[in-house]
């Protein structure tokens, strides 16, 4: 058995019957230690499911009934919220990005919960890569006297969605590590992912990084799931990657922590390099219209001998050798000439069709 700490459920409470059958599928893995519902959802726009509230409340506490090994786990974004979960015997709240984010928000919350000796809060990263903001709001609840205070990276706001809906940036969590050994930091691979097909990787990651367990979204019907359905896993699919997890025991000393996280870095700028190559392309086939429309030639020798001097040159002001640029260029360049060459025969294609 692994001995990571699984918190897995869905992204929302929808429903008395989504709970209870995706709780009752959750009790019977022993690695599951929380089961996670969203009861008050953060939405970008209104007028989307915001979640439901009270209601839901009162069907964790029904459902609670089943298997009180299993807690519950929601978020609260205010002391209102956290008031009405207490009556509710909730006992364990994680903080959202979008409120951990707020010193002043967070500072509430935790006032609310002064003397509560049996709560434990799992602050997640604000949307913003600082980690001491992070760091502030987890002390936040320790100087209010709550005992069991974690951590949940889920990885941080992008522009570009692409690969991850949220930027896993493993630097921040391995800094927070750094600075509080004592503290439990648990990953919360679907947020960072944002698609189901990346959780595996992302929990071998995670994994690789001694992450101490994982927040995975699970729902019973994901194609039919009110929030963040492109994440969150089928009951099958969370089988599956608790299989991973369990198995991933025996291979993970084979490769340092290291490693994997400059993969991931890798992985990133490779991504770049292709949508740089894309976009340089996107402007070889313009310029290729253009030659059409002149009838210049494709192939350019001065333009040629130009790129072959000025690349390699640049190449080695940045301390890369040149003869690999100057490879790597022509590969480009032969590209660039294919997609003119494709240009210009499709343009003539056109026009002689609408001569005839
Ligand atoms: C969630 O866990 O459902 C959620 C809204 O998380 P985050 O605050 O990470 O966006
Ligand atoms: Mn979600």
């Amino acid at each position: 058995m692994s001995n990571k700490i699984i918190v897995a459920g869905p992204c929302s409470a929808e429903s008395f019957h989504q709970l209870e059958n995706v709780f009752r599928f959750l009790s019977e893995f022993d690695e599951v230690k929380f089961v996670r519902a969203g009861v008050w959802k953060p939405r970008t726009r209104p007028n989307a499911f915001e979640g439901k509230g009270e209601e839901a409340l009162q069907w964790i506490k029904e459902i609670q009934k089943l298997n009180t090994e299993k807690s519950f786990m929601i978020e609260v974004a205010n002391p209102e919220q956290l008031e009405l979960a207490l009556k509710y015997e909730i006992k364990n709240f994680w903080i959202g990005a979008r409120t951990s984010v707020n010193p002043f928000t967070v500072q509430e919350i935790a006032d609310a919960s002064k003397g509560l000796s049996d709560i434990q809060f799992w602050v997640k990263n604000p949307m913003h890569p600082d980690v001491n903001l992070w760091l502030g709001a987890i002390e936040r609840f320790e100087k209010a006297g709550i005992n069991r205070v974690n951590a949940i990276h889920r990885g941080f706001f992008v522009n570009n969605q692409n690969p991850f809906r949220n930027d896993p940036n493993w630097a921040i969590p391995m800094q927070l590590k750094t600075i509080r050994k004592d503290l439990e930091i648990i990953c919360d691979v679907s947020h960072i992912a944002g698609k189901r097909n990346l959780i595996q990787d992302l929990t071998a990651t995670a994994l690789w990084l001694n992450f101490d367990g994982i927040m995975a979204e699970v729902h019973p019907n994901p194609a039919e799931a009110l929030t963040d359905k492109d994440q969150q896993l089928s009951l099958e699919d969370f089988n599956l990657l608790l299989n991973f997890i369990k198995n991933f025991g025996s291979m993970s000393s084979l490769l340092p922590g290291e490693i994997v996280h400059y993969r991931s870095e890798i992985d990133k700028i490779d991504f770049e390099i292709i949508k740089l190559l894309f976009e340089r392309m996107k402007l070889a086939e313009r310029i290729g219209e253009i030659k059409s429309i002149f009838q210049i030639p494709v192939f350019q020798p001065e333009r040629w001998q130009e790129i072959l001097s000025s690349r390699p040159a640049w190449a080695e002001q940045s301390g890369l050798t040149s003869a690999f640029i100057e490879k790597m260029w022509e590969l480009i360049h032969n590209e660039s000439i294919n997609i003119q060459n494709q240009t210009i025969k499709a343009t003539e294609k056109n026009a002689s069709k609408k001569s005839v």
